[in-house]
């Protein structure tokens, strides 16, 4: 579950089980491990029993976490509390400022009232890394943790402060329409970080290599993809190794980027432990995703129901100003309520989004059969994927539906055995 804020990434990643998912664990029960899968490095047998205590406890957080940015933003919006921050920022010494600038009142009260939600977050955030810790998962240090925290809030606060700064420029200045400009702005936005977040955020956080031809293994696997891609007769700009191992035993792999920034990211956990026939099934996969044209339709699907979610706050704005006491749309007082409203959407909309992304995922895994000619070599990679990441395999079927972006493992397994595919053997 996503807080709410201005964490509304876009739908550039198509993760093989990844950074996307909400619920990122999941269980093991007896599932027959794949004969395909004589990994150079065997993973230690998956734990059903701590797979699955990994899985309700991170669910359990997610939706406490949820829970009190809900609950935080709710208090702050009905209790007055809102108003009487904007009203005492109105009444400080720089009042005369403010009167004639509603930017700085809008830049003074967005810090101090984005500092007061985010403060009930960090417990959450650090019974995460406890979590993480307790199955074995996590291998980041505090010092770059807290680096990652850091950095994380800094971005934040930045494009939080530029939005809010903006959104009310144009509730100012286009009363009856802002919420169409602010739909086409942040449009705009999400394309553009489609574009630029695999050259300008990931690296924040994490270090890419693309993969060396001069490395025997690595240049195998690009040989493969080159052959995919012939077959496919498309091409991506690049194979890169993404540095997860420094700070989760976790493995991943991603699509991410558009046109010059587009790539494919694959794990050090993942590259350093599977054989390179599992490698080339995930490799496949991704580039489904981009034969496909997932990151277009993410980008649709994601236009739609942000223009649906601003038509919705501007009504619930018109509906509650006056009740709430605001002196009009455009007062900043209100701005918890518009947050409130995203979130609350957020949280409605999540299987809908949820659902459609399975939808790409499933046309990601045939394409993978259908490239390497028989599913095996992805059914082996999933299943290390679940050892590796403690994986709940088989979820009830309700949390599927709400909370996996991605099909459960065995639902992925099931699909794949029952592809056979003409040179399948
Ligand atoms: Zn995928």
């Amino acid at each position: 579950m996503r807080r709410p804020g201005l964490d509304v990434p876009p739908r550039c990643e198509q993760d093989w089980r990844g950074p996307g998912a909400i619920i990122g664990a999941s269980h093991m029960p007896d599932l027959p491990t794949s004969s395909a899968s004589a990994a150079p490095h065997a993973s230690p047998p998956p734990d059903p029993a701590a797979a699955r205590a990994y899985a309700r406890a991170h669910l359990r957080l997610s939706l406490a976490g949820t829970g009190v940015d809900l609950a935080a933003l709710a208090v702050f919006v009905f209790s007055g509390a809102s108003l009487a921050l904007a009203d005492g920022l109105g009444r400080w010494p720089w009042a005369d400022w403010t009167r004639h600038s509603p930017w700085l009142l809008i830049l003074a009260y967005t810090l101090l009232f984005g500092a007061g939600l985010k403060l009930p977050g960090l417990p959450f955030s650090l019974a995460s890394r406890r979590l993480e810790n307790r199955f074995g998962l996590n291998r980041q240090g505090w010092r770059g943790w807290w680096g990652d925290q850091a950095k994380g809030l800094a971005l934040e606060a930045g494009l939080g402060l530029l939005a809010v700064e903006l959104v009310y420029a144009l509730l100012r200045a286009a009363p009856a329409l802002w919420w169409l400009w602010a739909w086409a702005g942040f449009l705009a936005f999400v394309v553009l970080m489609a574009q630029l977040a695999p050259v300008l955020l990931f690296p924040l956080f994490y270090r890419f290599r693309p993969l060396s031809p001069d490395d025997p293994a690595e240049a195998e696997l690009i040989t493969r993809l080159e052959a995919l891609c012939a077959r496919a007769k498309t091409r991506v700009r690049g194979v890169y190794e993404w540095k997860l191992g420094d700070k989760t035993s976790k493995a991943n792999a991603a699509l991410a980027g558009w046109g010059a920034t587009r790539r494919i990211l694959v794990s050090d956990t993942l590259l350093g432990d599977a054989p390179a026939e599992e490698i080339e099934a995930v490799l496949a996969h991704e580039l489904g995703h981009h034969v496909h044209h997932h990151v277009w339709q993410g980008l649709a699907v994601q236009s739609v129901l942000s223009l649906f979610g601003f038509w919705v706050a501007n009504r619930v704005l018109l509906d509650l100003a006056q009740r709430l006491h605001l002196s009009g749309i455009a007062d900043v007082a209100g701005l918890p309520l518009l947050l409130l409203v995203a979130a609350v959407l957020g949280v409605l909309l999540l299987p809908l989004g949820n659902a459609f992304s399975r939808h790409m995922e499933r046309q990601a895994d045939d394409y993978s059969f259908m490239a390497m000619g028989r599913p095996e070599p992805l059914i082996a990679g999933l299943e290390r994927l679940a050892r590796r990441n403690l994986a709940e395999v088989e979820p009830p079927r309700w949390k599927e539906i709400l909370f996996y972006s991605h099909p459960a493992i065995a639902t992925r397994i099931r699909r794949a055995r029952a592809v056979q595919t003409p040179s399948g053997s």
